[in-house]
């Protein structure tokens, strides 16, 4: 962790009394929510008395089990409470993003907010938009970059069993349970370390992975065996659902999370992608093998950006077209093996 940066973050966190906002970005995932709340709970272990977790939108019920996410304000359900806060901090810390348009509705007030602001964040090409940055493409996940963050800072004796669980799944949920983006030994120390104070693991992947409703499991079923199309010769397979899929099986927040792994599962395909229709756009989700780099797919062609093999964006046009438009777009980016999207240089 650079030291300039650190010592200048340790200042913005001299005074225990200052009003500090937590915020990380939509469709919150295991990362967002659990390093909004490892940072929330340290913060309070620490002794800071003003603290505000602010999540855009809601979050799905697998990750309600985490202490004090009642806490939480949702923008998209308490928007005045949001921006009271935001307007009112005197620190803000922008966690899991690195673009302010992924916090949504919140991105002009976060913008105009006169709070410093750090970004604790593991994507890569972070936007001018932040004050101080902590960014490491190479972690695993933000809830990583808190751990290590919390040790730079010498409170490493802080880290208690709520901080433990929560930083624990946004490892979990960021690697796919261990299965990607973890091709590093610094990950399964700090995960031995959270281990060892305690906290059960094995009780959080079954909290975060066995808890679908008949319904969701259902929805799995149906965008396989129904819904799946695969390009075998153009090594991808994607995966679609229209707002009638979604009513039929009653949809609800974090339902069609992981899905798109399936596809990516199939031997001999490297690109993946889901498709969802939702009441304005289609949101669509990618996933990719090895140097494949979808970060470049969703920001050149879908409005998007993300990881090297993982990320999403969206596209206006509706259900049909949008897929028709990937199709045409990968049967052109195969027919040289997607040398468009491949990279060398290390970017997750
Ligand atoms: P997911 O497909 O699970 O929604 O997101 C996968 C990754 O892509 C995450 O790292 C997420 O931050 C990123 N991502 C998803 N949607 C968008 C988007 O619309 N814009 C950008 N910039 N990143 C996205
Ligand atoms: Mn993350």
């Amino acid at each position: 962790m650079d030291n300039s940066v650190l010592q200048q973050a340790k200042q913005l966190l001299a005074d225990k009394s200052k009003k500090i906002v937590i915020v990380s970005h939509v469709n919150p995932d295991g990362d967002a929510v659990g390093s909004s709340m490892g940072m929330y709970h340290f913060l309070k272990n620490d002794k800071f008395t003003n603290i505000s977790v602010i999540s855009p939108g809601s979050f799905p019920e697998f990750l309600a089990w985490m202490p004090a996410t009642e806490q939480i304000i949702i923008a998209s359900e308490n928007q005045s409470k949001a921006r009271l806060a935001i307007a009112g901090a005197e620190l803000i810390l922008c966690l899991d993003f690195n673009d302010m348009g992924r916090t949504d509705q919140l991105a002009e007030a976060l913008e105009k907010a006169s709070a410093p602001k750090i970004l604790i964040d593991h994507h890569p090409d972070p936007l001018d938009q932040f004050d101080l940055v902590l960014s490491q493409v190479s972690a695993s996940s933000t809830a990583e970059l808190i751990y290590e963050f919390i040790l730079a800072l010498n409170k490493q004796h802080l880290i208690d069993d709520k901080i433990a669980q929560c930083l624990y799944a946004g490892i979990v949920t960021d690697t796919g349970s261990f299965s990607y983006a973890c091709n590093n030994p610094r990950t399964y120390y700090i995960t031995a370390h959270l281990i060892s104070l305690g906290i059960d693991g094995e009780k959080i992947q079954r909290q975060i992975y066995d808890t679908y409703s008949e319904d969701r499991m259902r929805l799995l079923g149906y965008c396989l065996s129904s819904n799946l199309k695969v390009m075998l010769q153009c090594k991808t397979a994607f995966i679609y659902l229209s707002k009638n899929d979604l009513s039929r099986f009653n949809y609800r927040e974090g339902d069609t999370e992981g899905v798109v792994n399936y596809a990516l599962s199939i031997k001999g395909v490297q690109i993946a992608a889901i498709f969802i229709e939702r009441d304005d756009v289609v949101k669509i989700s990618f996933r990719s093998e090895g140097d494949v780099n979808v970060n470049t797919l969703a920001r050149e062609y879908f409005n998007g950006g993300g990881h090297k093999n993982a990320s999403g964006g969206h596209s206006s046009e509706n259900l049909e077209n949008t897929i028709k438009t990937f199709e045409k777009l990968i049967e052109d980016i195969s027919k040289d093996d997607f040398r468009l999207l491949r990279v060398s240089r290390d970017n997750h």
